[in-house]
């Protein structure tokens, strides 16, 4: 029997308490919209009503809703053998298979990898791991993760600690205490300062403070997702490498949203040729079909760990399932096949292009900002004299309000005093028309906004 549409919203609006939603506004309206299909970059909901989805649902979805191989290679798994567990020394094709291939997408040595289901057990999963590595050389006491402020790590114990966005950090109090949120922001580069040192002088003396045979590693994302799409100005990551080289500390890359061609490279270090300790992926790995993620970690990493001779007290029970492992492999297989990073590199010159007509026709638009198909811009009063809109104009969530009602889905990011931050990411399949309509209905939507704002 078919659950009317009223009905799904009221079971909605009572049962279901939302990730990063109001829950009051939920509990009151109801979620905004309810998906049933999506094809390409389009997605649909259940009034008929169609949307461009401009981020990939979570900056995920990159070979594009409706991909039937994928969906093909979850059933043949399932129907072979759905689950099993890597616990106790089991093992499974796929796993192994995909190992093997993350492998060669990997920079350097990364050729080993440890399963999750996500990305916050992946981040939580390599401190754990860096701590436990420095153990086994006999530093007991580098227990130490460092983080960047406006980092977005996750929401599991450490990785929230680890978020630089402090409603996460300090959601209910909780939280590993050893882990610390260097005041190293990206958003630097974007004041003008172009010394490399500089963006990594806060970490160096934050580890040079707290002592380095304190520090076990310093996380980052190689360019900011959720604290507002910020690149990292030429040389960064560079100096953190050096820096943690210097200290004997890990560099732990943040690849869930950068990994797997998002950027136009394999992972987002490659477009720096810096080679981390650690990377963790999780999303675009199975282009968000089946939840899957995990932490590839060097060569060094690996055989040190390997000298453990007692139970490794960490594992997942999806810790390599098989069924995510075998669309993660498809996926990968299709990203190949299809030349979908080509796309991506010429895509993000239409896309770029498409920012730049914004930022020149509307005079709120500032700092826009693209790599591959990982975009952001920013709406502000007056961007030449660096003037915000005030936070109860609510700039962004108005924008993203507006575009939705032209059936486009992009996200805002205002989370801070002054903040109005614009987030694109569409799928890696989108095309150079597709693209346009996305600029158009900004374009539209901004052009209606703009009266109301130059009332104020
Ligand atoms: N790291 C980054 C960079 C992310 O963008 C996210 C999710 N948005 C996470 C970690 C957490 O991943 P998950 O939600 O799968 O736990």
């Amino acid at each position: 029997m078919q659950t009317s549409i009223s009905k799904l919203q009221e079971i909605d609006r009572k049962h279901i308490l939302h990730p990063t939603t109001v829950p009051s506004v939920n509990a009151q309206e109801g979620p905004k919209i309810i998906f049933s299909r999506g094809e390409g970059v389009r997605v649909r909901d259940i009034n008929e009503k169609n949307y461009i989805d401009g981020v990939s649902m979570l900056w995920n979805v990159n070979v594009g809703h409706g991909n039937e191989e994928l969906a093909s290679a979850a059933y043949e798994q399932m129907t072979a053998f759905a689950y099993g567990s890597q616990f106790y020394g089991f093992s499974n094709e796929p796993a192994i298979k995909l190992a093997e291939k993350l492998g060669e997408w990997a920079p350097g040595d990364l050729n080993n990898v440890f399963y999750t289901s996500g990305g916050s057990e992946s981040n939580d999963t390599a401190f754990k791991l860096a701590r436990f590595y420095w153990q086994k050389k006999g530093f007991t006491n580098k227990k130490i993760i460092i983080s960047l402020t406006r980092g977005y790590h996750g929401v599991t114990v450490g990785a929230q600690r680890a978020t630089g966005i402090e409603a996460f950090r300090d959601f209910s109090g909780s939280g590993d205490p050893n882990i610390y949120n260097a005041k190293a922001h990206l958003t630097n580069a974007e004041k003008g300062d172009t010394s490399d040192q500089n963006y990594a002088s806060s970490v160096r003396s934050m580890i040079e403070e707290l002592g380095s045979e304190q520090v076990a590693a310093v996380i980052l994302e190689p360019i900011q997702g959720a604290g507002g799409v910020h690149m990292p100005p030429d040389g960064y990551l560079e100096a953190i490498r050096q820096l943690c080289d210097e200290k004997s500390v890990l560099m732990i890359s943040d690849e869930i949203i950068c990994g797997f061609g998002r950027t136009g490279k394999n992972f987002g270090v490659d477009h720096w040729g810096v080679i981390p300790d650690m990377i963790c992926f999780a999303k675009g790995i199975t282009s968000g079909y089946f939840p899957l993620g995990g932490v590839l970690m060097s060569d060094a990493i690996k055989s040190t760990i390997d000298q453990h001779e007692d139970v490794l007290a960490h594992g997942f029970t999806y810790s390599g399932h098989p069924s995510a492992c075998a669309v993660g492999l498809k996926n990968l297989e299709i990203l190949e096949r299809e030349n979908i990073l080509e796309n991506v590199i010429s895509m993000e010159k239409v896309l770029t292009d498409g920012l730049k007509y914004l930022e020149n026709k509307h005079k709120y638009v500032t700092k826009i900002r693209n790599k591959g198909l990982l975009a952001g811009f920013e709406l502000m009063k007056d961007p030449e004299n660096g003037i915000p809109f005030e936070s109860p104009i609510q700039a962004s969530s108005k924008l993203v309000e507006k575009c939705l009602s032209h059936h486009l889905i992009i996200r805002p990011f205002d989370f801070e005093e002054g903040m109005n931050i614009i987030a694109i990411a569409p799928p890696l399949i989108i095309n150079e028309k597709e693209i346009n309509e996305i600029i158009d209905i900004i374009d539209t939507s901004l052009t209606e906004l703009e009266s109301e704002w130059n009332d104020l």
